[in-house]
């Protein structure tokens, strides 16, 4: 199983990488990895003891049945809790789908384990369910190349932890003892679990068999200091298995190489981003001078398949700053549709600009296409020409996804595409 994370999974194709993320693994007779049914959802650690089965994370809501049934394959000793890894959906969501069935076998119910976060986590969620909703769209569309209005969300109901972590809390069962421990780090409401008779670390999203989710575009603050700090402490326990959110389980000498190395990636982004600010560097600046060290860049297990070092870097910034960006230009922006009128006059009109666009993304300047071309857009006189242009931006934004590796920034650009497209058509 080493073998998968010794291989770089931006070598494999897509099919590979999700047949690794979605295959069940054995670690210890009694502690297995249930993967998901979707890759980018996170794995569920199932301990099982003659006492009860303690699961860790449920999965999505409309993947969790499958679980159960893949649990109730190897037992039909009851649930005796569930416990929350951070409250992600793609980690509590499925929680009711364990609790059903408890209660249809005529079992108790089990208990419900999570930080002191989680409640504040789903209140936020179901206050800002809209939006919520609309950034899932982005994030991962139904289909590939699908508009960002295709998708339903699955229905779930939010279970709230009934025991409640602040810093840690531990428990035996079954002659295993679970430690719990919590963490801020992909979110404020981390707990990782600790079984010393085993040497078996259940993490959650803390590794997700590629670069760090921190800084994610569309979701709030995260913690990229404590995040390496934490994985720092994991490391400090010697596990002989990890099970993560996402990625095969990590076994044996490589468990140390990735948790360190990944804590060594975070701390050296947040510290250049630190000593950034205090020479007085604005972001633009920033982002052209961090440096990630190239030994690290070349590692499979940090590869920007998911996150990505920009966002890292994003992250890290908003947190010590404000929203400004350095240019006072920007601190009272006139209407975008103003500048575009300006530039796109001085240019001598839309088509001048779409004809300089066109030849920035055939020769792999996608990037810079689409800042020209919104130009265009913005200032294009008519109809017709403002149809043109937005149908050049749907082709420059799908060659900016082709040299994407980040799923996020990839599906981003790909919904961006759909939407102008679809702008366009309704002209
Ligand atoms: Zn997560």
């Amino acid at each position: 199983m080493t073998q998968h994370y010794e291989d770089s999974y931006l070598e494999l194709t897509r099919r590979e990488v999700n047949e690794i993320f979605m295959k069940d693994e054995d670690c210890t007779p009694d502690i297995i990895r249930v993967a998901p049914g979707w890759p980018i959802a996170g794995s569920s650690g199932v301990i099982i003891t003659d006492e009860g089965v303690v699961v860790v994370d449920t999965g999505i809501a409309g993947d969790a049945p499958g679980r159960v049934q893949k649990i109730r394959q190897r037992t039909q000793v009851p649930f005796h809790s569930l416990i929350y890894t951070h409250g992600h959906l793609d980690h509590a969501g499925g929680a009711q789908v364990f609790i059903e069935d408890a209660l249809k076998r005529g079992h108790p119910r089990p208990g419900v384990i999570g930080h002191e976060n989680v409640a504040p986590r789903f209140d936020k969620y179901q206050r800002l369910a809209g939006r919520r909703a609309y950034i899932s769209r982005l994030q991962f569309p139904r289909r590939p190349g699908a508009g960002a209005s295709s998708q339903t969300p699955v229905p779930m109901t939010y279970v709230y932890p009934d025991v409640v972590v602040k810093d840690a809390m531990k428990f035996r069962i079954g002659g295993l003892t679970l430690e719990i421990y919590s963490a801020f780090a992909e979110t404020d409401d981390c707990l990782w679990v600790w079984i010393p008779e085993r040497r078996v670390a259940i993490i959650g999203d803390l590794l997700i068999g590629g670069c760090p989710n921190t800084g994610n575009p569309l979701k709030e603050q995260r913690y990229t200091l404590e995040w390496a700090q934490t994985l720092e402490i994991i490391a400090g326990k010697n596990p002989e298995y990890v099970i993560a959110g996402a990625g095969p389980i990590i076994r044996g000498n490589l468990i140390d190489v990735v948790l360190l190395d990944t804590a060594k990636y975070l701390r050296t982004i947040h510290d250049q981003v630190i000593d950034l600010l205090n020479k007085e560097f604005w972001i633009e600046d920033i982002i052209k001078r961090v440096k990630i060290p190239e030994d690290l860049a070349k590692k499979p297990w940090l590869a920007p398949t998911y996150g990505h070092p920009v966002f890292i870097i994003h992250d890290v910034y908003r947190r010590y700053t404000g929203w400004y960006d350095g240019n006072p230009s920007g601190l009272f922006p006139a209407d975008s549709a103003g500048i575009g009128a300006e530039v796109t006059d001085l240019s001598g009109g839309a088509g001048n600009i779409m004809k300089r666009a066109e030849q920035l993304k055939e020769q792999g300047q996608s990037q810079l296409a689409l800042h020209l071309i919104d130009f265009a857009i913005k200032g294009a006189k008519d109809t017709a020409t403002r149809k043109e242009a937005l149908l050049l931006k749907s082709e420059i934004l799908n060659a900016r996804a082709d040299i994407e590796p980040s799923l996020i920034a990839r599906n981003i650009l790909r919904t961006g595409a759909v939407t102008a497209k679809d702008t366009a058509e309704k002209l």
